[in-house]
């Protein structure tokens, strides 16, 4: 298996990147160094996860050392809800840039269809606690997203959370100028996704799996929720592969067709998350861990249920 998927625009995206969504200032640095030193090239990145600029001074240290060239890496980031608005995105991306201490990202996602009122909140909430959305359109947004393309702030474009009606609005916008890229959705065994990655995968477009592992430190966790990495049934495929069922869940994605990106600080799993490529999980068990689905979701953007773009009121 190739290490990397190609993008409609041409450029080589690894299948196998690290997450740092959660991943605390003071770990994040030498997260990502560890990463680069076991041979990770893509690094999923978002302003919302305030730790960008550490993101960035490791990545700065691996480059001025020589251990890894700019144009091997692949560094994506995403823009925030409050960020929607057309004047907005140039100045959002260029923060991020000036965080990450890069002057392109290979790939900048619109983290959410949901557009929120402007402002210093990431979450701005009314009196009931539900989030205040902006007067913005996601089409609108995308035709900023464009002139960034345009300016070389950035290589390709993409969406995060995105319905495939709300994909199909994009390519269907008047004077269309490059299409979305790649999809970053939650995938896993309890949320497998088939439809709306067989949509986009049909349309060109690459999707990259979030919460692989079912993002067991998600802050929102219940004891009584379900627990990919505690599932007997995964195990057992595990065992017989002679591999960590963290292993076979971030193989899963990759025989999929899928960019997948697991998180961890932790040197010895960011470690074992890599060692994936020296094995093969046979179609009779990728079949078997689709049937585990659920419809399970970890992140269910619940504040937002009833913003009007919200993505999940709809099957895919
Ligand atoms: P995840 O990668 O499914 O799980 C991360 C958790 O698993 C951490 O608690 C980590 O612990 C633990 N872990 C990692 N490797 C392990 C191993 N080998 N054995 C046991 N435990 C292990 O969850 P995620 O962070 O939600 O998703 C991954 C990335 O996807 C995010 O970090 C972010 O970059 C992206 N994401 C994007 C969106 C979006 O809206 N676009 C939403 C969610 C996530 P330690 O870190 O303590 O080792």
């Amino acid at each position: 298996m190739a290490n990397f998927l190609e993008l409609n625009t041409g450029a080589k995206m690894p299948i196998l990147g690290l997450g740092t969504w959660k991943s605390p200032p003071g770990q994040v640095g030498e997260a990502v160094k560890v990463a680069i030193d076991t041979g990770y090239r893509h690094i999923d990145c978002a302003h919302v996860y305030q730790n960008e600029h550490e993101v960035g001074t490791a990545l700065q240290e691996k480059l001025k050392a020589g251990v890894v060239q700019r144009q091997e890496l692949f560094i994506v980031s995403k823009l925030w809800c409050t960020y929607h608005d057309k004047n907005l995105v140039k100045e959002a991306c260029k923060k991020t840039l000036s965080d990450l201490k890069l002057d392109y990202l290979d790939l900048y996602l619109i983290h959410w269809p949901t557009g929120f009122k402007a402002g210093k909140d990431f979450f701005p909430l009314d009196g009931t606690g539900s989030v205040i959305p902006g007067d913005t359109d996601y089409v609108d947004t995308w035709t900023a997203m464009e002139e960034l393309v345009d300016e070389g702030l950035v290589k390709a474009i993409g969406v995060s959370n995105f319905n495939h009606l709300q994909i199909e609005r994009i390519l269907n916008k008047p004077g269309l100028k490059y299409k979305p890229a790649v999809n970053q959705i939650e995938c896993h065994p309890y949320l497998t996704q088939e439809k709306l990655t067989q949509y986009c995968q049909s349309k060109g477009i690459v999707v990259t799996a979030y919460s692989p592992l079912g993002s067991p430190d998600r802050p929102w966790a219940k004891p009584e929720d379900p627990s990919l990495l505690e599932d007997p049934r995964i195990k057992a495929i595990a065992t017989k592969h002679n591999k960590t069922v963290a292993q076979v869940l971030i193989r899963f994605p990759m025989q999929r067709n899928m960019v997948v990106i697991p998180k961890s600080v932790t040197p010895k799993r960011i470690i074992e998350n890599f060692q994936v490529f020296d094995f093969d999980l046979s179609s009779s068990e990728v079949n078997t861990l689709l049937s585990y689905n659920r419809n399970w979701r970890v992140c269910a953007l619940v504040s937002c249920a009833n913003h009007k773009d919200y993505p999940f009121n709809i099957e895919f």
